[in-house]
């Protein structure tokens, strides 16, 4: 399987970064060994000084497709989930001003927590999601999907122009504003709609 993040996709992210709004959807790939589940804890690697979070939902993948019409995207799946988009921003910083690219920065081994999934029927209106992270038992990150620049069909269909899409493969559909810092014994908890799906420590 593999791990399709999208870059930018709040606005008021992307003007967090001082970076501009994109006019047609940014993503990256991650390695499956970024993976992180079953709330084990992440490891604060030796190589960054910045580790920050990025909450994000993440849409799994049901079958395979190439070349996805827009209006059929949501066939596609049938779950959704949260997950973190871990960035080491320290060489994120680096490799964006020598224009190098980010895989160093983004898809390292445990950078891509993911909790549990949910039933996508169980949303009356996927384009007015809440989701939201919390540090130690305070909130740092609140999202909405009706922020989205690029909403998920948009995203399928996109996407599946340059890769195929196949069964149990996850986009990580961007973070909204707020990202910053983890420490080593702090304790992450992701929900949807107040729902806690992802819940572990760094270590
Ligand atoms: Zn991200």
């Amino acid at each position: 399987m593999k791990i399709i993040c999208i870059g930018r996709n709040y606005l008021e992210h992307a003007k967090e970064m001082h970076s501009p709004v994109p006019a047609e959807p940014i993503f990256f790939l991650k390695p499956d060994t970024a993976i992180i589940k079953d709330n084990q804890p992440f490891y604060y690697p030796d190589f960054s000084k910045e580790i920050h979070h990025e909450v994000e939902l993440v849409i799994k993948i049901n079958k395979t497709g190439k070349n996805i019409d827009t209006q059929f995207a949501h066939k596609y799946y049938d779950e959704i989930g949260i997950g973190i988009d871990f960035t080491a921003r320290d060489i994120q910083a680096k490799c964006k001003e020598k224009g190098l690219p980010w895989e160093k920065a983004k898809a390292f081994d445990g950078s891509a927590p993911i909790g549990k999934f949910i039933d996508k029927k169980k949303f009356a209106d996927q384009n007015n999601i809440n989701f939201q992270l919390s540090i130690n038992g305070k909130s740092v990150q609140k999202g909405n999907t009706k922020d989205l620049l690029f909403n998920f069909d948009t995203l399928i269909a996109y996407i599946s122009k340059f890769f195929t899409l196949k069964t149990g493969d996850l986009i990580y559909t961007g973070t909204p504003e707020g990202v910053g810092p983890v420490a080593i014994g702090d304790k992450l908890q992701a929900s949807i709609e107040n729902e806690i799906l992802l819940s572990f420590e760094i270590k």
